[in-house]
């Protein structure tokens, strides 16, 4: 038996939901990539971290994602395990503060958050992320952002389970101490909000729902915004001063509607998205002078 036969074996005894050989499209918002050798859904932190360390003494790397919704997967899938958080899916409300699991949807724990009076996370409303993708990524919208609502998490770092306060996650713009080291894994967050009027919370969720349906292309798959915003600048505006709203190479398309989203039209390959990544980056540097910094994970 191979590595991966033995440990799809150790997930089988173990109760672990996971598939071997499957594409791995249906996992990104893409809709793009190749398979994997594993996919390994748990239901808990206990049953992420027994995947993770069974896959450590096999010698198989490992990605933990959520709902693949600010990442790329290769054409040629990935050689290892990939760790699905989001039938992780517990939420706690105790007063002011929300507990939620990693792999909770972050529109959800919005609805969650208004249903009980609180008031902070509207801006989650419509971001198709999980809670974990939400902290890694430092998600945020319309004037908010995870950073500001954040009280700490519980993060496994390879060895053991360990609570970081919000200082720990370094949170900066679309960025944190998680993209700097991939052992480390975000099992649960604690987010601390205030009080509200439900009326008030859910008007201001609907507001920017319809902003979102307005100038986002949500028809088509995407990644969201393909880049992080420069400084006092909007990579949509620069990209499409350079004349390149609705450039395609093969599938993937510059979106018509908002030039800051790359949208795979049909049929999009990983290359596909990646050669027109790298053309407007080059088309921008050479007519701005700026350098646009990709916001999507790249797995391979
Ligand atoms: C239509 C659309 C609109 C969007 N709008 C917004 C927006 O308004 N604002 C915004 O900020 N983003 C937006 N995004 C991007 C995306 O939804 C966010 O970045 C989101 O936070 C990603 O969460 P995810 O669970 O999908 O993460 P994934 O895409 O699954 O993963 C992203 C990265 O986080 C890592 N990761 C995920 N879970 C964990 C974990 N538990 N522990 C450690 N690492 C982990 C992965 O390895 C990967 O590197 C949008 C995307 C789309 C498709």
């Amino acid at each position: 038996m191979n590595k991966y036969g033995s440990l799809s074996l150790a997930y089988r005894e173990a109760g672990i939901k996971h598939t071997e050989n499957e594409s791995l499209s249906a996992y990104s918002t893409f809709r793009v990539g190749g398979a994997a050798a594993i996919i390994v859904r748990p239901s808990s932190a206990d049953e992420l971290i027994f995947a993770v360390e069974a896959a450590k003494r096999a010698g198989v790397r490992t990605v933990v994602i959520g709902n693949g919704s600010n990442l790329l997967f290769a054409d040629a899938g990935f050689d290892g395990v990939v760790v699905v958080t989001t039938d992780m899916d517990r939420v706690e409300i105790n007063g002011n503060r929300i507990t939620a699991a990693c792999g909770v949807s972050f529109t959800r724990l919005a609805l969650l958050a208004r249903d009980a009076g609180l008031s902070g996370l509207e801006f989650a409303y419509g971001i198709p992320g999980t809670v974990g993708g939400a902290v890694f990524m430092n998600a945020g919208a319309y004037g908010g952002e995870t950073s500001q609502f954040l009280a700490g998490s519980q993060v496994y770092d390879g060895e053991k389970v360990r609570t970081y306060a919000l200082s720990d996650h370094k949170l900066s713009y679309r960025h944190s101490t998680f993209a700097e080291n991939e052992k480390l894994i975000v099992l649960e967050s604690v987010f601390e909000l205030m009080p509200g009027d439900r009326a008030e919370i859910s008007e201001k969720m609907s507001s920017f729902m319809a902003a979102r349906r307005e100038k986002q292309p949500l028809e088509f798959p995407s990644a969201g915004s393909t880049f992080k915003r420069p400084p006092n600048n909007f990579a949509g505006k620069l990209i499409e001063e350079s004349g390149l709203k609705g450039y395609s190479v093969g599938g993937a398309q510059v979106s018509e509607k908002h030039a800051g989203f790359v949208i795979n039209r049909g049929g999009a390959t990983a290359e596909d998205i990646l050669g027109l990544i790298s053309h407007v980056q080059d088309t921008v540097l050479k007519d701005h002078n700026i350098q646009l910094e990709c916001e999507i994970k790249y797995i391979c």
